[in-house]
């Protein structure tokens, strides 16, 4: 990639060496462990990842699109699930607040973001389907001088969270109807953290359901627009889906690294095992789709970045991109024999990470549906237009 900057080449190197020094070591206990150590978040935000996307006014480093993207990528070669739950806590959180909010929200909340102190998490799913929000049970109704949210949520990625952006069901004190989004803090009353499950991928998240019994909001709490805050913040979102797609690229390619240094030492039937047949033909195919879907990735943040691209570029990204991730990790997986199989190796989770990816953000199939919606219908999404009958 010729074309970086030195500004944005160093970021990609600082990143690629934190990776190597402080993650890979450590990667393969996350993931049997389902636990990411709060260590190695200190010295995430000592490093200002978190901060990374978010203006210098707000204590980040206001850094560009591609930055983040290289900064994801280069962490997810040593732990797709560490660089996974980052991008919510980096990209997705922080810009929407940064978008939405109020100047007292922005400053009460992105300063500690960025230094990790107080990171975020968003959630939006519940069993109805995470994107069927029609289905959404989660109301948050006006009460007295404030509001009170009611209702529980599903596969919420929180790490350490301390502040949660909650979308829920809304109705202003006209009884007009929407979906909004509430900043919910860990220690409101009422509030709940539920016990998170075992999982396949991205084991290092604490990724499970919260619940909330008439936890009130002040005025205050309610992020943008009250009818329509739970989905107008679109451009939060596509980032942080270029920057989770970035981890998706970083996922193939740590595999494919640790993959060809394998290759490169197994003896088998008395022979380099790269002189097998099919070795070299799995390990050129597997570049070359991890080399393009880099090239569509960085093409579409570019794009992205530049105000000129398609809407459906970044549903694209993370439908096609994500599962050629996953069907590279498969095939070089198989590489590795038995040894693959085994734990011990630390090689298998990228094969559960990348399927964990082509689920979370979104499945694949509902990417390709709102891709048919902008080929069909010009609507880039599967937000009905008259989205909330009833918040009641
Ligand atoms: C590791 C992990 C972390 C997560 N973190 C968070 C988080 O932090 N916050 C949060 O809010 N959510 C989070 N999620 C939830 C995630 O966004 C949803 O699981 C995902 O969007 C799929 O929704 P669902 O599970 O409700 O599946 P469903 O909506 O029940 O879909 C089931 C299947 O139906 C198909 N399908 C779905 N929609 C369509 C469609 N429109 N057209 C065609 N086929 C379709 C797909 O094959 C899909 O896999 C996380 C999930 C995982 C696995």
């Amino acid at each position: 990639m010729d074309w970086l900057t030195d500004e944005q080449r160093a970021l990609r190197d600082m990143a690629a060496i934190f990776a190597q020094k402080e993650i890979e070591p450590i990667a393969n206990q996350i993931d049997l462990d389902e636990h990411t150590p709060d260590s190695l978040v200190a010295k995430a935000a000592e490093l200002g990842l978190y901060g990374l996307y978010t203006s210098p006014e707000y204590g980040g480093s206001g850094a560009d699109l591609v930055s983040v993207c290289l900064v994801s990528e280069e962490l997810a070669k040593a732990s797709p699930s560490f660089a996974g739950m980052l991008t919510v806590q980096m990209v997705l959180c922080p810009k929407a607040v940064e978008i939405l909010g109020t100047e007292e929200q922005k400053q009460r909340i992105l300063p500690k973001n960025s230094s990790g102190e107080r990171l975020m998490a968003y959630s939006q799913s519940e069993p109805g389907g995470a994107a069927n929000i029609a289905t959404h049970l989660t109301k948050i109704l006006p009460d007295g001088n404030g509001y009170r949210i009611d209702g529980s949520k599903l596969y919420c990625t929180q790490g350490t969270a301390g502040t949660y952006l909650v979308m829920g069901k809304s109705r202003d004190r006209n009884g007009n109807e929407g979906y909004g989004c509430a900043i919910v803090e860990r220690e409101d009353e009422g509030f709940r953290v539920e016990p998170y499950e075992t999982k396949l991928g991205w084991r290092g998240t604490n990724t499970g359901p919260i619940s909330f019994n008439s936890v009130f909001l002040i005025e205050d709490d309610i992020l943008g627009n009250l009818l329509t805050g739970g989905f107008s913040h679109r451009a939060a979102n596509h980032a942080n889906l270029f920057a989770h797609v970035a981890t998706s690229v970083g996922c193939a390619q740590g595999l494919f690294d640790k993959t060809i240094d394998y290759v490169k030492q197994r003896r088998l039937y008395n022979k380099d095992m790269a002189e097998l047949q099919p070795i070299g033909y799995w390990l050129a195919e597997a570049h070359a789709k991890i080399t393009a879907c880099r090239d569509l990735l960085y093409t579409a943040v570019r794009e992205f970045e530049a105000g000129t691209m398609a809407p459906e570029k970044p549903n694209i990204c993370k439908a096609f991109i994500g599962e050629t991730a996953f069907d590279v990790c498969v095939k070089l997986l198989q590489m590795w024999g038995g040894s693959g199989i085994m734990n011990s190796t630390g090689v298998n989770r990228y094969m559960r990470d990348a399927r964990a990816k082509c689920v979370a953000e979104g499945a694949t199939e509902m990417h390709y549906a709102i891709i048919a919606n902008q080929l069909l219908h010009g609507q880039p999404t599967l937000v009905p237009k008259n989205i909330v009958k009833s918040a009641t």
